[in-house]
């Protein structure tokens, strides 16, 4: 049996030559890229290993290694030059990750299904859905500020919201990031992200994780 260390659920984090992060990919697409010759390189870890076609001369079947970073070829420069002004979309599944799954409002943790998106000032009011003016917010909270801006309603924001750089899009657009492709990505946020922070907290404890889970070795 081959050595499968990972679901084939895992995405693949694709970067240009450069190493600027670009987008999630899936193992077929890894696959693709790699059999076309596109993977200039690769980093990380190997997730999985996928068997290729036949040889017609050999007989012999082609194993591919999907690393969990992969840099290919190709024309970025377009994206380079627009990645300054780049604002990702604005989407609650990366909203609620862009604050943790808190309520800005009242600083507790809840499950998705129980967030909503609240409009610091309201759209009724001139308000933009805008990634600035966007932030999340348990049920509870928002129909408390109900269509009142937070002066109005009498109540502070406990974290300032921020507009996603390209990478830290890409980040909060991860399903399932894995340690190495954490470290890589955190590489290529600025300085002054407020994601810094969570993801050395999330690194500390994968790395405790990590190390909890080697068998302990006696001292001689
Ligand atoms: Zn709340």
């Amino acid at each position: 049996m081959q050595q499968q260390q990972y679901a084939l659920s895992q995405e693949v984090l694709r970067t240009d030559v450069a190493g600027m992060p670009l987008e999630w990919i899936d193992y077929r697409v890894a696959a693709t890229l790699y059999h076309s010759g596109q993977v200039a390189y690769s980093c990380g870890s190997t997730l999985y290993r996928i068997h290729g076609g036949y040889s017609a001369k050999s007989g012999a079947r082609s194993i591919i290694e999907v690393n969990s970073i992969i840099a290919t070829e190709g024309d970025t420069r377009t994206l380079e030059r627009n990645r300054e002004r780049y604002t990702p979309p604005l989407n609650n599944r990366t909203l609620f990750k862009r604050d943790a799954n808190l309520c800005m409002y009242c600083g507790l943790q809840f499950r998705t299904s129980e967030l909503t998106r609240d409009h610091i000032t309201p759209i009724s009011r001139g308000g933009r859905d805008a990634w600035t003016n966007v932030v999340t917010a348990c049920r509870r909270c928002n129909n408390h500020k109900g269509g009142r801006t937070p002066e109005e309603a009498r109540v502070q924001l406990v974290a300032v919201p921020f507009t996603p750089t390209y990478a830290e899009y890409i980040y909060l657009k991860g399903r399932k990031v894995l340690a190495d492709q954490m470290e890589y990505l955190l590489t290529h946020f600025p300085r002054t992200s407020p994601l810094h922070a969570r993801l050395r907290d999330a690194l500390a404890e994968a790395n405790g994780e990590r190390r909890a889970e080697r068998p302990a070795r006696a001292h001689r």
